[in-house]
């Protein structure tokens, strides 16, 4: 269910982007030329990593990663990347308004690929994050901006744990 066609195989042209219908239950997959549009429309040039990584982020419908899970996944599709080159494109994407970076957690950068404003349910224990569903909250009675400010966005992120996990306090 969730094999993607060869990278490589698509961006030498030897296999054409896989029809949506093809692509498993659920979400659609998300074709190379409407991704060069999607990064020429942003102001990025469709660079072969670019391209690279943007498949691997975008042909699977929304979702929450770090660069690391992102590198993970480079290397399980043979695209030869680094790290760094994994973190930079996830910036760059960020500055082009593809990408959203939430702030879940001071150690980790997580980036979500749907870069629209909505709220989260992140799973400390796991590292996990989870959309909240459209009706999952509203936000009422915000203070004032200080003063020459304007409230840009709210963002909520409810924090869960298992049942029965409670740690200790202390
Ligand atoms: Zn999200």
């Amino acid at each position: 269910m969730s094999d993607l066609v060869p990278l490589q195989a698509v961006l030498n042209g030897r296999i054409s982007p896989l029809p949506a219908e093809a692509s498993g239950a659920g979400r659609r997959g998300c074709p190379l030329s409407d991704l060069r549009d999607r990064l020429r429309r942003a102001g990025l040039r469709p660079t072969r990593q670019r391209l690279s990584l943007g498949w691997l982020l975008f042909g699977r419908g929304d979702r929450h990663l770090t660069a690391e899970m992102l590198y993970d996944e480079a290397m399980r599709a043979k695209v030869p990347v680094s790290l760094a080159t994994v973190y930079n494109t996830l910036h760059q994407f960020t500055e082009a308004g593809l990408l959203r970076q939430l702030a879940l957690d001071g150690s980790k950068a997580y980036f979500d690929t749907n870069p629209s404003e909505h709220h989260h349910f992140y799973l400390e224990d796991e590292g996990q994050v989870i959309d909240m569903p459209d009706c999952g909250i509203t936000v009422d009675a915000l203070p004032e901006a200080p003063e020459g400010m304007e409230i840009a966005g709210v963002e909520v992120i409810v924090r869960l744990r298992r049942r029965g996990s409670n740690r200790r306090q202390g």
